[in-house]
């Protein structure tokens, strides 16, 4: 598996930026991981908006979700312009009608709701779920290809069930919205110290740090999670590309 981070930021996109975007990549199969504000721009740096072939979507906050839109112009365009494509499936949970509704667009995008309590397969990706703690309903995802693993946690404060979720991961991809002497439970966040934890107690191979804050000095978040975790720990950064 090959990820391409697309946007990391928390809340809203940096200027210039984008907000929560993932590109994974196996066998050919191009999948995106969310569609924050920002992502279709920046995601033309890799690919183009046609050549994706799934959109999977943990939650439907702006910061993960305000591009399905314009994705879907984008598709529409392209084909009137007279390249030919499938209907995009866009995967994401039916417990928001209104937002799942969304994600049907004439035949340019056709929503497929995940069921929580089966393996999902997605191209080559099996992809398990995993209820997060965040102020919607919004879902952790443990991605399997080619023997290798990556866990997303979308949005969340910490949660016990992350370990077993997570255990021995090849990649954390986690949220870090907050420094380590700050409490995000309340917002439904992890701070630097619930990620180097988790990733220690999962016994994960590496962790990266995402949907990190506009403030202070990200480093600090670094310097905090290895306090706990002693294995790769890094920061998200644009196009950052990761193999697994
Ligand atoms: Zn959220």
């Amino acid at each position: 598996m090959k990820l391409t981070i697309i946007g990391f930021w928390g809340g809203y996109p940096k200027q210039n930026a984008a907000s929560s975007g993932y590109l994974l990549e196996h066998e050919g199969f191009q999948l995106l991981i969310d569609c924050g504000s920002g992502v279709l721009a920046k995601l033309q740096n890799i690919i183009q908006p046609e050549d994706l072939d799934a959109v999977l979507i943990s939650h439907y906050h702006p910061d993960y979700i305000a591009d399905i839109g314009v994705l879907q112009h984008a598709r529409l365009i392209q084909g009137f312009l007279g390249k030919e494509f499938p209907a995009l499936p866009l995967y994401g949970h039916q417990f928001d009608e209104s937002e799942f509704g969304k994600l049907t667009y004439k035949k340019i995008t056709k929503g497929i709701a995940y069921n929580l309590n089966e393996v999902l397969t997605v191209g080559p990706f099996q992809v398990s779920f995993l209820k997060t703690d965040h102020p919607v309903p919004c879902y952790a995802m443990r991605i399997e290809a080619g023997g290798k693993v990556l866990v997303y946690t979308a949005d969340s404060s910490f949660k016990d069930e992350f370990i077993e979720f997570s255990r021995n991961a090849d990649v954390l991809l986690c949220e870090c919205n907050f420094y380590g002497h700050q409490n995000g439970k309340s917002a439904g966040h992890m701070n630097s110290i619930d990620a180097g934890k988790f990733a220690h107690r999962a016994a994960v191979k590496q962790l990266i740090l995402t949907h990190l804050p506009h403030y202070g000095n990200l480093s600090d978040l670094i310097a905090e999670a290895s306090r706990e975790f002693t294995g790769i720990i890094k920061l998200a950064d644009e196009f950052q590309s990761i193999s697994l």
